[in-house]
């Protein structure tokens, strides 16, 4: 399908001095204008306390697109687009000024009305600004109105309904676009494309011939400078809420009817409904949580998390979790999703193994071989790619089996970084196209799944730490599929022979 222009549109960036508009939103939006797909017909009011000129904002973003992206010798024409309001968004005063301007803007360069209220920012201001925005009339408008906000959607399910109830108040469901930036990613959003285009992996996608997925999303950073924030979530609320969960649903959901936002929505909301909830003897079964201690990365000696700056000394945080979640619908009884992320660990990768069950018998049993498994393996980041592993015949006399690999990775086929996953939500936010980005229904349901797990965890102290940094995680996270008959497919790229 032929990529079109977004419409018109103003953006009212909160946040505009912060680290996620600098990395991510400055570079994205140039991307899609140097691509030809913002309409000319745009401007960003970028608002943050600090004062800054319209003159030094424009330096800002320059600066931020050199640095964190690609720049051409467009990123001038592009930075006039941008202007600036000191504002604090907890002064009720400020918002007068702000309409002023956007007004002003609307005309300026014939916006028609339409405005995108991206906060990007800390939680804690959403429902203050939703609020403020209603009152002083700013989504009083011809155009139409969205407001994107980033995660996290609360810390709990409470938190979470008294935040949407704050911003239901000046936003409809349908005009708010919660970021899950995993949503964005090429490979997260090709899984239903393998799934629903490829006739050799649908009718096999089910308890019939599938015996276990695993989906592992690991992390080489610590904590860094958001450990303040991580404290007091951890991540079972910072990463399996939302990211993990979302990656289950899209791999486990039915096909939808057709490929609209509704469809797609109600197909993952179903998979959320189905997940067996556990009550405290089955959390200690089928969940194990771990947190850094001190060890070697890129041999460097790092500190335990206890040991991190803005960490309590004697933390009960979890920086790392392992599920095996199940989903108790017709297609996937029985068969476990084993989920695991965490922080400090071995390498850096998000991966999917889709594993098939075992031939009925071995054909080609000899000197006691055994017959591998069928895997398809679902490359997200950093690598972007599919592997299917397959079993054929030994060269030679012999009717021995060897494992063969079938590799498609996008890097080699475009030759280029795919898109980074906020040019991919911004084109959609601004085309009004909500399909990647979680509705209500989705975090109501995570969240109250997420919340019985850190219920029965907060009331008992952990023994941590319990994996060194550099690792792969506790050997608990090993028993959970040891039980079972399995183990976790190795992150780095593996030859099933050795594995
Ligand atoms: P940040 O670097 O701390 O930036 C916060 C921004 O808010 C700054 O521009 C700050 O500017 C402004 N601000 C703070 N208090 C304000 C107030 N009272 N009135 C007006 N502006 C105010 O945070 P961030 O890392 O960009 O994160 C922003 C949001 O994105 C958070 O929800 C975070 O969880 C989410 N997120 C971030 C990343 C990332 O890569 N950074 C990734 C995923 C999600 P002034 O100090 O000038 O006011």
């Amino acid at each position: 399908m032929k990529e079109t222009k977004n419409p018109a549109a103003l953006i009212l960036l909160f946040g505009a001095t912060g680290d996620l508009a600098k990395r991510k939103l400055y570079p994205s939006l140039f991307n899609l204008y140097r691509k030809g797909l913002l309409s000319n017909k745009f401007a960003v009011l970028g608002v943050a306390r600090r004062e800054k000129t319209n003159e030094e904002f424009q330096n800002w973003v320059k600066e931020s697109v050199q640095t964190f992206g690609e720049s051409n010798d467009q990123l001038s024409d592009f930075v006039k687009h941008f202007y600036y309001q000191s504002h604090d968004v907890t002064n009720s005063e400020s918002y007068r000024q702000l309409k002023t301007t956007v007004d002003n803007l609307d005309q300026l360069y014939t916006l028609e009305g339409n405005r995108i209220f991206y906060l990007a920012m800390s939680p804690e201001f959403f429902g203050t600004v939703a609020e403020h925005l209603k009152e002083e009339r700013l989504t009083q408008t011809n155009g139409f109105k969205r407001l994107v906000i980033e995660k996290p959607f609360g810390h709990d399910l409470a938190s979470a309904k008294e935040l949407n109830n704050q911003i239901r108040t000046a936003f409809s469901e349908n005009e708010i676009y919660r970021i899950d930036h995993y949503l964005g990613k090429e490979m997260v959003q090709n899984i239903e494309v393998i799934r629903f285009a490829n006739a050799i992996f649908e009718p096999l996608w089910n308890n019939r011939h599938i015996s276990n997925i695993q989906v592992t999303s690991s992390e080489v950073l610590g904590v860094e400078e958001r450990a303040r924030y991580y404290d007091k979530n951890g991540a079972l609320r910072d990463m399996m809420q939302n990211h993990m969960l979302q990656m289950v649903s899209l791999l486990a959901m039915e096909p939808p009817i057709k490929l609209t936002t509704e469809e797609i929505r109600s197909e993952k909301v179903k998979v959320l409904r189905a997940l067996r909830p556990f009550n405290k003897e089955e959390v200690h079964k089928y969940f194990v949580r771990g947190q850094y201690g001190n060890g070697v990365i890129d041999g460097k000696q790092v500190p335990a998390y206890r040991e991190e700056s803005m960490v309590q000394p004697e933390s009960n945080t979890e920086t790392y979790v392992a599920a095996k979640l199940m989903i108790d619908n017709f297609r996937w009884a029985g068969v476990p999703f084993y989920v695991r992320t965490g922080k400090r660990m071995q390498t850096k990768s998000t991966k999917i193994v889709v594993q098939f069950k075992d031939m009925p018998m071995n054909l080609y049993y000899k000197n006691g071989s055994s017959l591998n498994p069928n895997l398809l393996v679902i490359h997200i980041q950093p690598e972007e790619g599919i592997t299917l592993h397959l079993n054929v015949k030994k060269t030679g006399q012999s009717v021995e089996t060897t494992p063969v690999k079938l590799n498609f990775s996008n890097k080699s086929v475009d030759g280029m970084n795919t898109p980074e996953a906020y040019e991919k939500l911004l084109f959609d936010c601004l085309r009004g196209d909500a399909t990647n980005f979680t509705h209500w229904d989705e975090v109501a349901l995570s969240w109250s799944f997420v919340d019985k797990i850190s219920e029965v965890w907060s009331t008992e102290k952990a023994v941590f730490p319990n994996y060194e940094a550099g690792s792969m995680g506790p050997i608990e996270a090993d028993h959970l599929l040891a039980q079972d008959g399995f183990f976790w497919w190795p992150i780095a790229d593996f030859d099933i022979d050795n594995c």
